[in-house]
């Protein structure tokens, strides 16, 4: 089955080559086992079973006549829903977008097609992708494959969840904060985080728009490089993209390890880490000591101020981006509706969940006139800060390593009535979303009970080949 180590995209694109097995068996054994677990992890909001045989179908075909094949053809590949595929839901997790059927797709996903992939359907998230354990979606929360009383982690609980649980052999998710990274290390399997303007953002229903990123969410470090591979690059439209060349990231991370210069963080190992994943990633540390990595230490002071900066600018960014959810344009109107300013307050009432009411409070908050400068423009000042500490680690280290994650997945339930206590677990993942720089989060390890551990490796900005070949190296270790 295509769940079983060794088995990934480059495997899977080689046998529909072969016809044994074809795209549609593939296709055919996640839709089987979508069917036979979503409705206990609850990991895709739509399921585009007819869609998805079509393109395998093709694929079939393109092979049968002997045509050499893209590199995903066959691939059976979910979307977070915060990304538009045209003619299916894009819910973004929200009420307000129950029934937004969008009339394009997101370039992300027209570049996954053009590689030929088949797109299963569209993942559960929380809500515009606000939350660290996808309880804030209003489809009801994902639960994670390893242990189902605990979250998958958020945003992209559903793109993580359904790779960990073979629904899709692998998935995009977005990271605005983590939302990749640490859902990935909740549960077992790898994320990335690319470098902002690395990829395409037409197309994503945007929360955060100087933070949000699109990246793959896959089963090993291979799978995640060629993923990235393919939607990398340059799009026109999206301003913020990036003409920097794409380098073949899948040959680029086979390169050893040996010689790279990692640096930790003692920042990241202090009070409120949790000793299991402390442990792990330091048994990972000493593996990529063993495999011939220089460890150094490395500071990055401002650290502290990651949180608070993150939750000033990512709400207050959210608070413009959400205005357009008015009830005319998109979605939701509220059939009470009566007077325009009425039908306004009404849709937005009824459409938006208590999380994004939260944010969209503090984001006006932290704009409006009298507080902008201690708020806002603090936190942009905090932010230079924080990419300043890496930019100065990075002349030193090659890459760095920490825990993706305080803690392993907690309990559902455990932390919903307690934002602050959300926000703080994210710790770790917003300093490299603020200063924009690539990361990724790789297993490395289980606890004693059986729960996933991530390990975190950041590298400077369009340096994907390094944290891939890092987190390839801890990969080896086999933790
Ligand atoms: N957990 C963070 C938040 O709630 C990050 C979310 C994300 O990356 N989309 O904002």
């Amino acid at each position: 089955m295509m769940n079983s180590g060794g088995y990934g995209i480059r495997e899977a694109r080689d046998s529909v080559q072969r016809q044994n097995p074809t795209a549609v068996d593939l296709a055919t054994g996640c839709l089987e086992r979508i069917a036979a677990e979503n409705p206990k992890l609850n990991a895709y909001l739509t399921i585009d079973a007819e869609g998805a045989l079509e393109s395998a179908r093709q694929s079939d075909e393109q092979a049968r006549q002997g045509q050499a094949l893209p590199p995903l053809a066959g691939v059976p590949i979910g979307i977070k829903d915060v990304l538009t595929m045209r003619g299916m839901p894009a819910t973004a997790g929200s009420r307000i977008l129950k029934s937004y059927l969008p009339p394009y797709d997101a370039t992300v996903v027209s570049r996954l097609r053009q590689a030929g992939a088949v797109l299963l359907g569209k993942l559960n998230c929380d809500e515009f992708a606000m939350g660290s354990s996808n309880e804030n979606s209003a489809y009801g929360p994902v639960r994670n494959p390893a242990a189902p009383d605990r979250v998958p982690g958020g945003s992209s609980g559903g793109s993580a969840a359904a790779v960990a649980a073979g629904m899709a052999l692998a998935a995009l998710g977005t990271d605005t904060g983590g939302s990749i990274r640490q859902p990935a290390s909740y549960c077992g399997v790898v994320g990335l985080l690319p470098t902002y303007g690395r990829v395409s953002r037409y197309g994503l229903i945007a929360f955060a728009s100087s933070l949000d990123r699109v990246g793959p969410v896959t089963r090993s470090v291979r799978d995640t490089a060629i993923l990235l591979g393919v939607i990398a690059g340059y799009d026109p439209l999206d301003a913020t993209s990036s003409p920097e060349p794409v380098p073949d990231y899948a040959a680029e991370m086979e390169e050893p390890a040996a010689g790279l210069r990692v640096g930790v963080p003692g920042e990241y190992f202090a009070d409120g880490l949790d000793p299991e994943v402390r442990q792990a990633v330091e048994r990972a540390i000493d593996g990529l000591r063993a495999a011939g990595c220089s460890i150094l230490p490395v500071s990055l002071p401002h650290t502290k101020y990651a949180v608070p900066a993150y939750y000033l600018l990512a709400t207050a960014e959210a608070s413009s981006n959400l205005a357009r959810f008015d009830g005319v344009r998109y979605g939701y109107r509220s059939p009470e509706a009566g007077a325009l300013s009425a039908m306004y307050r009404r849709s937005r009432d009824e459409g938006f969940g208590p999380e994004v009411k939260r944010r969209i409070l503090l984001g006006t908050y932290a704009l409006s006139a009298g507080y902008y400068d201690a708020y806002y423009k603090k936190a942009q000042q905090a932010r230079t800060l924080l990419a300043r500490d890496f930019l100065k680690a990075f002349h030193e280290v090659d890459a760095i390593v920490t825990p993706t994650a305080p803690t392993p997945a907690f309990k559902l339930g455990e932390k919903v009535e307690d934002p602050l206590a959300m926000y703080l677990a994210d710790i770790y993942t917003v300093p490299a979303s603020l200063a924009g720089i690539c990361g990724l989060s790789v297993p490395c390890g289980k606890t004693a009970g059986g729960l996933p551990i991530g390990a975190q490796v950041l590298a400077g900005h369009f340096q994907e080949s390094r944290a891939l070949r890092v987190a390839r190296a801890i990969e080896k270790l086999a933790l």
